[in-house]
């Protein structure tokens, strides 16, 4: 054979789910090449439990998807995946535990899975061999479970087998060919080539070695993973849920024979041969048994289940398994087009790949995902993960802390800091408190405006960790005087070139061929008119132009647009977000505080809202560009990054007299919050568009055709089926932290998307899609936040200033 519609490369679980969905899909020209035998990688040793409830929501649909599948194998393929579906348990030891069940549940309702609290009593019926003392209660899921992973893959291959695919074993690839940005062929050892458009690395832990023949860096991680298997144990019986004991780090799932299967995730964890990848010899192998590392696990799971005490082990296995630097997969076309990958289960590639397989296919066959995997996507990753080092410590931290409670807003440790603003110093000295976002350090809040008499705004609950009287300070600050953001590290993008004026049009469904100096809010859609991406654009002259994006969605947004280019367009597209910095001046004394700084008129005649000017501010040249996401007068400073610390310095002392404070990014966020200000990835996904996200002012039908439009012209036509909605919850106190589940009338309605609390409008707020028929003001609807339901009312968009007349001043 030497074509092939698509070439996988790796003949382990997601390998073989990725050419059953395509063949399914009707591709049937798909060939599937593992160098080894099908199942040789980290398939073979895989403990197999299948969970559902993951962190995102697109994460446990797939996961869902994944035991529709399974159920359903056996008898369409001839082979048995020994799919078991005896449900899950997950054990809590602490009120903090209980919580984060409460927390699970609600979320888990809002997808329709039976995820259910029940006492330890009832535990204990379900698993009866576990020491109830100091268990306080545990979440069940009757639809989780465990199976065969070889046996998965072997149904899995046997369904792509009938539909056409043809598998080779013993064929390892050692070239792929790329041509002008684009994948053209597979080279094999033997010497064969075959010629292909599309090509997955779904080489689990070897998948950096894979992507590297592309020109693609795959920031997988392997680490030595162990679990125990013993001989039967009087009272273990194979119907028992598997069973997950955070607190104590391990897992357990039944055996077939009675014994039972024991792992988990230690403190101290190993990685291996995460420089240059697994060695080429690394198939149907595993690493020494390690009985130190694994000590700590089984003394938790002794003390858990005495019977273990005296039972004897059949065997220690110890096997390696791809981890991410952040603990999402990795999925998605690379920058090198055709060149897709999926890899980097992080321990759940079994579980995950049934939906991993239909993502991926879907997302070849179409050109875009169906879901919003933005947290899963390739894209996310910037080049600072070409660090094998930096790589290493996220996912050495990520794995440490897989069973802790992860409370909302809190930061990660490992590789910091990175990448600093040129005011870094400036905003330490002033007490900032740092986050971090794709490798950026950004103020959270600053101590410095630290203050007691704020202490009762602190949210309830676990909303309440993390969080400071800095950022109600910072917030009414903001909204009474003015505070100072540095925004360094917002990702922008220019585009230039003859044809970068029609090139915007199209890819843009609000209208940017607006005169030299205009700001315009904007998303990219996808065909089906879901938000790719949600920017202001910026006319800088006839020909060129600066897109401003969140500070996470710049490899995001710029591989989007790279994508829509065409060969025949004549358009540069470029990263500037390093040479510029950005610093926010917003609230009612804006304009006081720059005036005397700058000869520009800063009238609302000369200078009017979206609007942008080539300024000079005290000795710092920069753009100034009267937007704002907060909802006050103000500007956005871009001086290039050498002049950052000099407008700093320059606008913290003309601020002073005016009341001025340093503000940080919790600020913004209830800010925003108040002001109906939508966030991309929560509130605004790839799968809602923009009728949906009730952001139709910034469509433009009446423009030349743009990407997605067909699909709002359905969708306008037919009406919204729902609608984005604000809501006001009757408890300020009782903060969202997203994907909380809507009720009305006792049943499910949606989710929140995001929220938070408005310290100016005194309201809890939470954003969520109703069903248009629910989505009329009036109608009363409870929001569970940690297990107790808070009425909420349907309030207008923004809380504050609806009428937009304090960014207009
Ligand atoms: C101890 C342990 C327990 C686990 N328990 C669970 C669990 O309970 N539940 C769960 O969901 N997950 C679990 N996992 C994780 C799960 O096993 C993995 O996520 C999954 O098997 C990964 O599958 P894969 O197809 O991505 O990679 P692999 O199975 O590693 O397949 C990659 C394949 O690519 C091939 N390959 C590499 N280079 C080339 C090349 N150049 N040319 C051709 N072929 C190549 C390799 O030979 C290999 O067969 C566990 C993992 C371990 C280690």
């Amino acid at each position: 054979m030497d074509e092939a519609r698509a070439v996988v490369i790796g003949g382990g679980v997601a390998g073989a789910s990725i050419a059953y969905h395509l063949t399914e899909l009707g591709w049937p020209e798909v060939v599937l090449v593992e160098r080894s035998e099908l199942t040789s990688g980290s398939t073979f040793h895989s403990a197999g439990l299948v969970g559902q409830l993951r962190s995102s929501v697109t994460l446990t649909k797939m996961m869902m998807y994944s035991v529709r599948l399974y159920r359903q194998l056996l008898e369409e393929t001839g082979v048995d995946p020994s799919w078991h579906e005896v449900g899950s348990l997950r054990l809590a030891s602490s009120k903090a535990r209980i919580e984060e069940l409460q927390r699970l549940a609600g979320w888990g309702q809002t997808f329709g899975l039976p995820l259910e609290i029940v006492s330890t009593e009832e535990a204990l019926e379900l698993w009866p061999l576990f020491d109830p003392e100091g268990v306080e209660g545990a979440a069940f899921l009757p639809t989780d479970g465990y199976l065969d992973p070889s046996g998965l893959t072997f149904a899995l291959v046997e369904g792509a087998r009938r539909r056409g695919a043809t598998v080779r074993q013993g064929a390892r690839v050692t070239g792929i060919d790329v041509e002008r940005g684009r994948v053209t062929a597979v080279r094999l050892e033997d010497g064969e080539r075959i010629r292909t458009e599309v090509v997955v690395d779904a080489g689990g832990m070897y998948a950096n070695q894979i992507g590297r023949l592309a020109g693609v860096e795959v920031p997988v991680v392997p680490f030595a993973h162990q679990y125990l298997l013993t001989v039967p144990i009087e009272g273990v019986r194979p119907e028992f849920p598997t069973m997950r004991d955070p607190d104590r780090l391990v897992y357990f799932r039944p055996e077939a024979g009675g014994g039972l299967v024991m792992g988990g995730y230690e403190r101290d964890p190993a990685p291996w041969a995460w420089e240059q990848g697994p060695p080429a010899s690394f198939n149907n192998t595993l690493l020494p048994e390690d009985w130190e590392r694994f000590e700590p696990l089984a003394e938790g799971a002794f003390s858990l289940v005495p019977a273990m005490t005296s039972a004897e082990v059949v065997k220690l296995i110890n096997g390696p398994e791809a981890f991410t630097p952040d603990g999402e997969f990795i999925l998605g076309e690379s920058e090198v087009a055709g060149f897709f990958v999926a890899a980097g289960f992080c321990a759940h590639g079994i579980a995950g790949a049934g939906g991993i397989g239909k993502v991926l296919a879907e997302w070849i066959v179409a050109g875009e995902p169906e879901l919003d995997v933005w947290k899963m996507d390739i894209r996310r990753f910037g080049r600072h993960h070409e660090s094998r080092s930096y790589a290493k410590a996220r996912a050495f931290e990520i794995y440490s802390r897989y069973y802790d409670i992860h409370y909302p807003n809190e930061e990660r440790e490992a590789g910091r800091p990175l990448k600093m603003a040129p005011t870094y110093g400036r905003l330490a000295v002033l007490g900032a408190v740092f986050g971090e976002k794709a490798g950026w350090e950004r103020p959270n809040w600053f101590t410095s405006n630290e203050d007691p008499a704020h202490e009762h705004l602190r949210p309830r609950g676990w909303a309440g960790e993390n969080w400071s009287t800095a950022i109600p300070a910072e917030h009414l600050a903001t909204r009474e005087r003015a505070g100072l953001f540095d925004e360094s590290s917002f990702a922008k993008i220019e585009v230039s070139g003859p044809d970068a004026c029609p090139f915007l049009q199209r890819v843009c469904a609000n209208d940017v061929d607006r005169p030299v100096g205009t700001v315009v809010y904007t998303q990219m859609l996808n065909r089906r008119g879901g938000i790719e991406c949600d920017v202001t654009i910026t006319r800088l002259s006839e020909e060129h132009f600066r897109i401003v994006t969140g500070t996470a969605f710049g490899n995001h947004d710029l591989a989007w647009i790279r994508r829509q280019l065409r060969s025949i367009e004549d358009v540069r597209v470029r990263d500037v977000t390093p040479e510029l910095a950005c610093l926010g001046l917003w609230g009612p004394a804006a304009r006081e505080i720059l005036a005397p700084l700058t000869q520009a008129d800063l009238s609302n005649e000369a200078f009017p809202y979206m609007t942008a000017q080539q300024v000079v501010v005290g000795h710092a040249p920069c753009l100034a560009a009267r937007v704002t996401y907060v909802g006050e007068l103000g500007w956005e400073l871009y001086p290039s990054s050498e002049f950052a610390q000099v407008l700093w310095d320059t606008l913290v002392e003309a601020g002073r007299p005016h009341g001025l404070v340093p503000a940080g990014y919790r600020a913004i966020d209830s800010l925003r919050v108040e002001k109906g200000y939508l966030a991309w990835g929560a509130d605004i996904t790839p799968e809602d568009t923009p009728i949906e996200a009730g952001l139709g002012f910034a469509v433009k039908m009446d423009k030349p055709a743009f990407t997605g439009r067909e699909a709002l012209e359905r969708a306008l036509a037919e009406g919204p089926r729902r609608i984005l909605r604000t809501l006001r919850l009757s408890d300020p106190r009782a903060m969202v932290l997203g994907n909380e589940p809507v009720f009305h009338d006792g049943a499910v309605v949606s989710r929140v998307t995001s929220g938070g609390v408005g310290y100016s409008v005194g309201a809890s707020i939470a954003f969520a899609y109703l069903p248009s028929e629910l989505a009329e003001p009036g109608i009363t609807l409870q929001v569970e936040v940690f297990g107790e339901r808070v009425e909420a009312e349907i309030a207008p968009r923004a809380l504050h200033d609806p009428a937009g007349r304090r960014i207009r001043a």
